[in-house]
């Protein structure tokens, strides 16, 4: 199969996505799950003229006077008395500006006189009143479909009163690593044994989008044993994530027997560095995709494929946070043939530095990255102080 560039790579999977379906869960459950409607406020916020410091509500005009002091009003209460002339009534932060007042002034800017009348003594006040409907008005929509639920918005669906709410099914990724030379992390290994660690890599990759991530264990590098696992995969998930066997080695058994199982493969080679023998392909509702074992590329494929399609299932366009900074040095590549991604830093002073990184196996020099830059093709060398952009990671 031809060798691609990642833009049309990433069009495969984009167009392939199939979106998931809707659930209603409580809005404390929702966090980090993907809104499919619309939500409005059934109230106006603030619901009534409300009192925004501690302090006295009377009439502006009479700021000057000595002021009869009619009323206490605590946060709950509402207002018994009007508020007339040269008269105020003490209030509380958040309480209900009685009748006749139009505006508070703070209890730090009054003083009370011998004979009980209240005083401002300030030079300058604001009125201090949130009026009624000022930040939301009733029926007006306060989160919209296909939005991230974040902590702030459950604090909106709290004030709409929704406390049930509609939100995409997480997609279920069912995850295999192959390999006869891994074993799994309690175990010590043996002599050319090395821990697995991709299949944990992905499994917190996939929490992280929003998916719901399933271990289905690890192939050994033959036809019978992966082909048996990747078929009880594709049966059950709507995302099969192989890492492993991917590449041209006379153990590499993962193309066919995906082509086996059923899987129309769209491509199996990316023109870029590291992840180069990426494939994916569709086998009725669930797209698979196969990624390189070195960890570090398939952790950066996951990042360039898997999570925007995990989110475009679920209805969301999810943007990776990019920065654009400096070069802290000059960098150069042997050659330019393919798109090369770049684990770097970014230093205490603002500027990117690479890591230093023996290849895509080395994990412990990764894991010290915050942040990706890209080479495109054709591009060997960054000079110092040249602005690039850095993908969070
Ligand atoms: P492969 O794509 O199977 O040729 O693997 C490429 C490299 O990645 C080899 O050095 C493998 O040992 C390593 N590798 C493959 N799968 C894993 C895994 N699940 N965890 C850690 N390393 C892996
Ligand atoms: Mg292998």
């Amino acid at each position: 199969m031809d060798l691609i560039s990642f833009e049309e790579a990433y069009t495969m999977v984009m167009n392939s996505a199939i979106e998931a379906e809707a659930e209603t869960v409580a809005f404390t459950s929702s966090l980090n799950r993907v809104l499919t409607a619309d939500i409005n406020s059934d109230m106006d916020m603030p619901p009534f003229n409300k009192a925004t410091v501690d302090g006295f509500a009377c009439r502006r005009a009479d700021l000057g006077s000595e002021l009869e002091l009619i009323e206490t009003i605590p946060a709950g209460k509402s207002p018994e008395s009007r508020v007339g002339e040269r008269q105020c009534s003490k209030i509380m932060t958040g309480a209900a500006i009685p009748e006749g007042a139009d505006m508070v002034f703070m209890v730090e800017d009054s003083a009370i006189l011998t004979s009980g009348k209240v005083i401002y003594r300030g030079s300058f006040t604001k009125d201090n009143i949130s009026p009624r409907g000022e930040d939301i008005r009733s029926g007006d929509r306060v989160l919209e479909s296909g939005r991230l639920i974040r902590p702030q918005d459950i604090a909106l669906m709290a004030l709409a009163g929704h406390t049930l709410v509609k939100v995409s099914k997480k997609p279920v990724v069912a995850i295999i690593s192959s390999g006869n030379e891994l074993v799994e992390p309690p175990e010590r290994p043996g002599l050319s044994q090395i821990r697995n660690t991709n299949s944990y890599q992905l499994m917190a990759q996939t929490e992280r989008a929003g998916a719901t991530g399933v271990y289905l264990g690890i192939a050994g590098d033959d036809e019978a044993a992966t082909f048996e696992i990747v078929s009880q995969a594709i049966s059950g998930s709507d995302i099969v994530l192989i890492s492993g066997g991917v590449s041209m080695g006379d153990f590499d058994f993962v193309p066919s027997v995906l082509e086996r199982a059923g899987v129309r493969l769209l491509f199996s080679r990316i023109n870029i560095q590291p992840g180069k023998p990426t494939i994916f392909g569709i086998h009725e509702k669930s797209m698979v995709f196969g990624l390189p074992g070195n960890p570090v590329s398939s952790f950066i494929q996951f990042e360039l494929l898997v999570r925007p399609l995990i989110c475009k299932m679920m209805g969301y366009h999810w943007d990776p946070v990019i920065i654009n900074l400096p070069m802290e040095s000059s960098y150069s590549r042997k050659s330019s043939d393919r798109r090369a991604l770049i684990p770097v830093n970014i230093t205490g002073n603002g500027y990117v530095s690479p890591v230093e990184y023996h290849g895509s196996a080395h994990i412990s020099a990764f894991s010290n990255a915050t942040g990706i830059i890209t080479l495109p093709e054709g591009k060997k060398s960054l000079e110092k102080g040249e602005i690039v952009s850095v993908r969070q990671i």
